[in-house]
C-alpha cells in the first residue's frame, strides 16, 4: 500500500501524492524564539523529522523549510497586543535581537541533540520582510485587503474558502469576537497583515509608514512562497496552529497567487504533562536540560516523543519516560542479539543450525512495520513489529540468514526513529576508545591504557595487541 497521511483539510486519510512526481516540498512551523523551546514544542519538530525521513525512505527527494518566528507573533496568538520577542525584552531590559539570536542558537542545538535531521533551510521572518510586503501589496490591489492609517487588514469575507482548514464560519467568528474592540476593521474576524507601531522595537519603514512590523501569519505565506514556491505539497504544525494560524496563511497566500496553498495539512496533538495542560505557572514546562538533570537520556525522549501517534495526544510523565528507556533498552538489546546471531561480530552466537529458520517470521515483521508507518506514520503499530523479534532471537529460533535480515530491519527502522544504538559490527566508540589507548601507549601512560582496556573488556570486547596492530573482537 502507499503512504496514507490524516488531511486536516478534508478531515480525512488521503493517498499521499506529489505535486512534482518523487519531490515532496514540506514547510513546518518553526519555533517563535522568545524562550528556550520545551518538549512540547518538540513532539511537534520530531514529526516533521519523522515524516522527512519516512518520505525520503519511501523515495521522495524531501525539500524541507522550517522557520524561524523572530517577530510579529503576539501574546495569546492574538491579532492586538505585545509582540512575544519584545514583552520578554522589556521585561529583563534585554536587546530582542539578542533574545532571537540565543533561542535560535539553543534550538538548533536541542534539534541536534535531539538527533533530528537538519531541515534544509530556516529562514527568519525579519530577512524576509520585502517578500511579505510584495504579498501585502498584492492583496491590496487585488482587494482583498485594506488600509487603515499605517495598518493594512486581510478581509475574510472577500475569500471564499475562509475556514475550510479550522471548520470555523465568518458568522460565529463573529459572535466570539464581540469582545475585541477595534473600530478599525471591517469585520472582527480580520486579521492584521501589517502593523504601525512607533512603540515596536524591530520595524520596518514602508509604504504604509515609517514605523511598522509584518503579522504572523503573512510570514509564513511568505517564506514558504519564497523557499518553495506558490504550491507546496505538506505543511504542518502543532494543533494550535490550524486557527488562526494556518487558516489565515491559506487565505493569503491563496488569494495572493490563485493556486491551492498547501496541499496536506499535518497537525500534531499536543504533548500534556501529568495529564493537564503545561504553564509555566505549574512549573512543568520542561526542557532538554530538565531530561538530563533527572538522568534520563535525550535518546529516552526522542523515543518516548515518537511512540505515540502524532494524531492523538501524548501524556507526558517521568514514569512514562523510564517505560520508555528500558523500552529502547529492549531494542538496542535485540539488534545486539540479532547481530550475534547473524555472524556479523564474529562466529555467529545464538543461531539456529538452520541458516533459513525463523526468514517468514522476520519478512511479516518487516510487512508489519511499512505498513504501519505508510498508515499515516502509525510508530505505535510498527513498533511492535520490532519487539516481535525479540522472543525468536533470544530463544535462538533464527537461523544465520534470518538474523541477518533482521538486523538489516532494525536498521532500516531506525533510518526514520533515529533510536537504536547499535553495538555490533566496526563499532565507532570501541575504535576510538582503541585510538585513545594508542595514545595512552604511545605517552607511556600505561595506567590509562590499561584501565580503558578494562573498561572495553566489561562490555566483553577484548582487544588483541599484535604486529599489525590492535584488533578487537567481542567474548
Ligand atoms: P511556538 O514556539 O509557540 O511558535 O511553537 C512552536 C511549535 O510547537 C508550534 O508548531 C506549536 O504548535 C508547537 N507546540 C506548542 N506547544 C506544544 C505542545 N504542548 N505539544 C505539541 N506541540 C506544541
Ligand atoms: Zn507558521
Amino acid at each position: 500500500m502507499s503512504l496514507r497521511l490524516f488531511n486536516t483539510l478534508g478531515r480525512e486519510k488521503q493517498v499521499f501524492e506529489s505535486i512534482e512526481p518523487r519531490v515532496v516540498r514540506m514547510y513546518n512551523c518553526g519555533p517563535t524564539v522568545y524562550n528556550r523551546q520545551h518538549i512540547g514544542n518538540f513532539r511537534a519538530f520530531l514529526f516533521a523529522d519523522l515524516l522527512r525521513r519516512w518520505l525520503e525512505i519511501s523515495g521522495y527527494e524531501v525539500r524541507q523549510v522550517m522557520n524561524i518566528t523572530d517577530v510579529g507573533h503576539l501574546v495569546d496568538d492574538a491579532d492586538e497586543g505585545e509582540d512575544k520577542i519584545e514583552a520578554r525584552a522589556r521585561r529583563e531590559g534585554l536587546d530582542p535581537w539578542q533574545i532571537s539570536r540565543e533561542n535560535t542558537e539553543t534550538f538548533r542545538d536541542d534539534m541536534r541533540r535531539l538527533g533530528v535531521q537538519p531541515a534544509h533551510l530556516y529562514p527568519k521572518a525579519t530577512e524576509h520582510i520585502p517578500e511579505m510586503l510584495e504579498i501585502v501589496r498584492g492583496l491590496i490591489e487585488k482587494g482583498f485587503a485594506y488600509r487603515t492609517g499605517g495598518n493594512v487588514y486581510f478581509e475574510v469575507g472577500r475569500f471564499d474558502g475562509y475556514g475550510k482548514l479550522s471548520g470555523n464560519r465568518i458568522e460565529d467568528l463573529e459572535a466570539g469576537a464581540r469582545l475585541e474592540v477595534n473600530d478599525e476593521k471591517r469585520h472582527p474576524a480580520d486579521f492584521a497583515l501589517w502593523k504601525a507601531d512607533p512603540h515596536h522595537i524591530m520595524k520596518w519603514e514602508s509604504e504604509y509608514g515609517p514605523d511598522g512590523f509584518p503579522g504572523w501569519h503573512i510570514e509564513c505565506s511568505a517564506m514558504a512562497r519564497r523557499h518553495l514556491g506558490d504550491s507546496i505539497d505538506i505543511h504542518t504544525g502543532g494543533e494550535d496552529n490550524i486557527f488562526p494560524h494556518h487558516e489565515c496563511e491559506i487565505a493569503q497566500s491563496e488569494s495572493f497567487t490563485g493556486a491551492p496553498f498547501a496541499h496536506y495539512w499535518l497537525h500534531t496533538k499536543f504533548l500534556q504533562v501529568e495529564g493537564g495542560k503545561m504553564a509555566k505557572s505549574l512549573g512543568n514546562v520542561f526542557t532538554l536540560d530538565d531530561v538530563e538533570e533527572r538522568g534520563f537520556s535525550i535518546r529516552a525522549l526522542r523515543y518516548l516523543l515518537l511512540s505515540g501517534h502524532y494524531g492523538r495526544p501524548l501524556n507526558f510523565t517521568w514514569e512514562g519516560l523510564r517505560g520508555a528507556a528500558s523500552a529502547l533498552e529492549n531494542l538496542d538489546e535485540i539488534a545486539l542479539r540479532l547481530a550475534r546471531a547473524s555472524g556479523a561480530a564474529g562466529e555467529p552466537q545464538g543461531a539456529a543450525a538452520e541458516p533459513e529458520a525463523g526468514l517468514d517470521r522476520v519478512a511479516s515483521a518487516r510487512a508489519a512495520f511499512v505498513e504501519a508507518m505508510d498508515d499515516d506514520l502509525d510508530v505505535p503499530n510498527a513498533l511492535p513489529a520490532l519487539f516481535g523479534l525479540r522472543p525468536a532471537v533470544l530463544e535462538g529460533r533464527l537461523g544465520r540468514e534470518a538474523a541477518a535480515r533482521g538486523l538489516e530491519l532494525m536498521r532500516e527502522a531506525d533510518r526514520v526513529l533515529g533510536v537504536i544504538e547499535f553495538q555490533e559490527g566496526g563499532d565507532e566508540r570501541i575504535e576510538g576508545l582503541i585510538a585513545a589507548r594508542n595514545r595512552a601507549r604511545d605517552e607511556r601512560d600505561w595506567a590509562e591504557a590499561d584501565r580503558i582496556r578494562d573498561e572495553l573488556l566489561a562490555e566483553g570486547v577484548v582487544l588483541e595487541d599484535g604486529a599489525a596492530g590492535t584488533t578487537w573482537r567481542r567474548r
